[in-house]
C-alpha cells in the first residue's frame, strides 16, 4: 500500500520504496579508517574549526585571517590567505621526496598506447605549460577555455592556469562549435587550448575542426594551442600554434607565485540538462580544501599504497574535483583513461582495474546499468582482487544496481559510497564513509562532517524521519559555488530563492525512520498522480528490479483522470525477451514494489534511452513523447538520433487498462 498520511496534507515527496538490505564495514578497512565516527562529533561542536583543521592539510603561502565571511549569499573562506594550488598539487610532493612516484598511469585507448607521469615529471610538464602560456601573454585573471581529449596535457594545461592564477575554463570534448563558441563568448577566453583529436571507440575522433568553426566567431581568441595527439590531418591558421613547438622548448622551472584564497580558479559550464548552461564559479582555497579533504575521507585514500581511478571525463566536475585537484593535493596515484569502455571489448574497465591493481573505483549509476546489461561473465574474466573500495556519482543508484556493484565488481568485499554532489558543490556532500557507516543500497545516507544538508517540506520546515521533500543545504561550505560567472543575479535567483537562508539545489529526498538520506531525482522531474510526488527515482528502481530490466526512465504525463499519469521507458536485459504481456508484468510489479499509486499507466520498451553526454537522463524529451509533443532541443544528447527511435515505439504507446 502507499502510505497515506490521514488528516495531514500530502506530502512534499512520497516516500514508497523499503529496503532492508545492510553493509556494514569491513573490519580491517574500518580499524585503519582515515576518518572515523569522531569526525561528525568534532564538525558538529566548531564546524569552522573543523574545516580549518582540513584547510591545514594543504601548504599556505600566507594563513588566512578570517576562516569565513559570510554575506548571504555570498560567501569567503580563508579570507587572506594566499596559496598556490599548482604547487599544492605537484611541487610540494617533490619537496618533500615523493617525486619519483607515480602521478598517473595513463592508458590511451589504443591498446599499449600508454605513458607514466611521477610528480617530478608532472612538475616539469606544469613549468613548461606555465611558461608557455605567459610567453602567449596570458596572465593572472585571464580565462583560458580548454577543449581537449582525455590525454595528460589536459591536466597539465589546467594546473599550468592554476600556477599562474589564469581562469581555466574546460569545455567536455564531445561539445558542438556552437556550444563551444557560446562558452568562450560567456567567459571571455583570449585562449583556446585543444587537440587534433582523441581517440573514441577505436578511431580518432576530431577536435581542432570543431574549434576552428567556433574560434572564427570569436574575435577575442587570440591564439589557439594544439596537441598533436592522432596525427589527423589539421588545417593551421593565424591563432594556431602547436604545443610540441611552443611549450617543449620551455624552460621546466617556473616559480609558483601565491594566489589569494577567493582568487577564481576556474569556471565550469553545468551539464545543460535543465536549461541553458550556468558558468559555475569556484576559486581556490576552499576548493581545494575539499576537494583534498573529501577525497582522503571518503575513499579512505592511503597515497602510498592505493591505486585510485575516477572513470568520469575530465571536462565534467567530477574529473575536475576528483582526478585532478582533490587526488593531486592529496599525492595520489591515479588512472587516467582515454576511451570508452567498450573498445576494443565489453572487459576493457576490468582488465584496466587488473593490469594496474586499481584499490579505488569511481564511476556512475549509468556505466553500471550498461555493465549490467551487458553480463555478470564479462567482469567476472578478470583479476579485481586488488579492489577495496567502490565509489557511485552522477545520479541516484538503483538499489538493484549498487547491490551488483557490490557482487560483481566488489566482490561482497568493498563498500559502495554513494556520492552526492554537483558542480555547484564542488565536493562531496553526502555520502557513506566507508570505514564508519553500515551502508544501504540507494542511499547516500548522511550529510559529511561539517556539511548541514537537511529535507525540508515546501514551507521549508525540516522533515520528520520518514518524510520526504526538497534536499537543502543550511549553511556554506568550503567548496561552494561563489556565483554564476557574470550574473550575481541568477546565482541569486538559481539556489538562494526557493527557501529562505538556504541553499537549494535543485534535487528532491527523503530521510528514512533511522534518518538516512536518499536521493530522489530533480525536483522538476517529480510526477504528481492522484495528489501524491512521486519521485521518479523510486518508480525506476522498482522497474530496474525486475530481472527482465536493465535500464528504466519515467515521466508524468497529463492525465485526464489522475492529473498525471506515470508512463515507463524500458530497457530490457540483454537475455529477456520482448512478450506481449511484459507491460502487465512489468506494471503489476511496480504496483507490488511500491503501491498501487506507484504503478505506471504505460510501458515502453526502446532500445535506447537519451542520455546527456554525462550519462544523465533526459527526461524532458521523455516527456514531449507521452504527452504526444514534438520532441524539444535535443543538443545536448549524447545521441541524438535516439529520439528518432524511441517515437517510432510510439504506436504502440496505448494505455493498458
Ligand atoms: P544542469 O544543472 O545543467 O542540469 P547537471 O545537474 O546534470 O546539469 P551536474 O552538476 O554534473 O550537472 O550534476 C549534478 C546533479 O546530478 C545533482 O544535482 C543530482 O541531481 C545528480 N546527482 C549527482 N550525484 C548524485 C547521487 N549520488 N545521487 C543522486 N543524484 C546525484
Ligand atoms: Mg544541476
Amino acid at each position: 500500500m502507499a502510505p497515506e498520511t490521514p488528516g495531514n496534507e500530502p506530502q512534499a515527496l512520497s516516500n514508497l520504496l523499503q529496503e532492508n538490505r545492510r553493509f556494514a564495514p569491513p573490519a580491517a578497512l574500518a580499524a585503519a579508517a582515515n576518518v572515523t565516527s569522531a569526525a561528525y562529533a568534532e564538525a558538529a561542536a566548531d564546524r569552522l574549526a573543523f574545516w580549518e583543521h582540513a584547510a591545514e592539510r594543504l601548504s599556505w603561502a600566507k594563513r588566512w585571517d578570517t576562516t569565513l565571511e559570510w554575506n548571504p549569499p555570498f560567501a569567503k573562506w580563508f579570507v587572506g590567505g594566499e596559496l598556490n594550488v599548482a604547487y599544492n598539487c605537484v611541487d610540494r610532493h617533490v619537496e618533500e621526496g615523493r617525486g619519483d612516484k607515480v602521478a598517473y598511469h595513463w592508458e590511451g585507448e589504443p591498446e599499449g598506447d600508454t605513458r607514466t607521469l611521477t610528480y617530478s615529471d608532472l612538475k616539469n610538464e606544469v613549468g613548461k605549460a606555465a611558461n608557455a602560456l605567459q610567453e602567449l601573454g596570458v596572465g593572472k585573471g585571464d580565462r583560458v577555455a580548454i577543449y581537449m581529449p582525455m590525454i595528460p596535457e589536459l591536466p597539465i594545461a589546467m594546473l599550468a592556469c592554476a600556477r599562474i592564477g589564469a581562469v581555466h575554463s574546460v569545455v567536455f570534448g564531445g561539445f558542438s562549435a556552437s556550444a563551444l563558441k557560446s562558452r568562450i563568448d560567456d567567459a571571455d577566453a583570449k585562449l583556446v587550448i585543444t587537440a587534433d583529436g582523441g581517440y573514441r571507440r577505436g578511431k580518432p575522433s576530431a577536435l581542432k575542426p570543431t574549434v576552428d568553426e567556433a574560434v572564427a566567431e570569436c574575435p577575442q581568441v587570440e591564439h589557439v594551442l594544439v596537441v598533436r595527439r592522432t596525427g589527423q590531418e589539421v588545417e593551421t591558421n593565424g591563432k594556431d600554434v602547436w604545443w610540441h613547438d611552443v611549450v617543449e622548448r620551455q624552460s621546466d622551472q617556473h616559480t609558483a607565485e601565491p594566489h589569494g584564497a577567493e582568487d577564481p580558479l576556474y569556471i565550469l559550464y553545468t551539464s545543460g540538462t535543465t536549461g541553458k548552461p550556468k558558468g559555475i564559479l569556484h576559486t581556490t582555497g576552499g576548493y581545494l580544501t575539499q576537494t583534498a579533504y573529501t577525497h582522503h575521507a571518503v575513499f579512505d585514500l592511503k597515497p602510498e599504497t592505493d591505486i585510485y581511478w575516477c572513470t568520469a571525463d575530465i571536462g565534467w566536475v567530477t574529473g575536475h574535483s576528483y582526478i585532478v585537484y582533490g587526488p593531486l593535493a592529496n599525492g595520489a596515484t591515479s588512472v587516467i583513461y582515454e576511451g570508452t569502455p567498450d573498445t576494443p571489448h565489453r572487459g576493457r574497465f576490468w582488465e584496466i582495474v587488473q593490469k594496474y591493481k586499481i584499490t579505488i573505483l569511481y564511476t556512475a549509476p549509468t556505466a553500471i546499468r550498461t555493465f549490467m546489461k551487458w553480463g555478470d561473465d564479462i567482469p567476472a574474466k578478470f583479476d579485481m582482487s586488488s579492489l577495496r573500495i567502490l565509489g557511485s556519482v552522477g545520479e541516484p543508484i538503483n538499489p538493484e544496481a549498487y547491490v551488483w556493484y557490490r557482487e560483481h565488481i566488489g566482490d561482497n568485499r568493498c563498500p559502495v559510497v554513494d556520492t552526492w554532489w554537483q558542480t555547484e558543490t564542488g565536493a562531496i556532500m553526502i555520502s557513506p564513509l566507508p570505514g564508519v557507516t553500515e551502508g544501504k543500497p540507494g542511499a547516500a545516507m548522511r550529510p559529511l562532517p561539517g556539511i548541514d544538508a537537511d529535507v525540508v517540506d515546501d514551507q521549508g520546515n525540516s522533515v520528520p524521519n520518514g518524510g520526504g521533500g526538497f534536499l537543502v543545504v543550511r549553511e556554506p561550505w568550503p567548496s561552494m559555488l561563489r556565483t554564476i560567472w557574470g550574473d550575481d543575479q541568477r546565482y541569486i535567483d538559481t539556489y538562494w530563492s526557493r527557501f529562505e537562508g538556504m541553499y537549494f539545489p535543485g534535487d528532491g529526498a527523503k530521510r528514512d525512520e533511522d534518518g538516512d538520506l536518499w536521493l530522489l531525482g530533480r525536483v522538476d522531474d517529480v510526477m504528481l498522480v492522484s495528489g501524491h510526488n512521486i519521485s521518479t527515482t523510486e518508480v525506476e528502481s522498482a522497474l530496474v528490479s525486475h530481472p527482465k530490466v536493465a535500464e528504466a526512465a519515467v515521466v508524468g504525463a497529463t492525465d485526464p483522470v489522475t492529473g498525471q499519469a506515470i508512463v515507463s521507458f524500458v530497457i530490457l536485459r540483454g537475455t529477456a525477451e520482448e512478450s506481449a504481456d511484459i507491460g502487465t508484468e512489468l506494471r503489476n510489479h511496480v504496483a507490488k514494489t511500491l503501491g498501487p499509486i506507484a504503478k505506471p499507466r504505460q510501458i515502453l520498451v526502446v532500445p535506447e534511452l537519451p542520455k546527456t553526454r554525462s550519462g544523465k537522463i533526459m527526461r524532458r524529451l521523455l516527456r514531449d513523447v507521452a504527452e504526444n509533443r514534438s520532441v524539444g532541443d535535443v543538443t545536448t544528447l549524447a545521441d541524438s538520433t535516439v529520439m528518432d527511435l524511441i517515437s517510432e515505439k510510439l504506436p504502440s504507446a496505448k494505455s493498458e487498462d
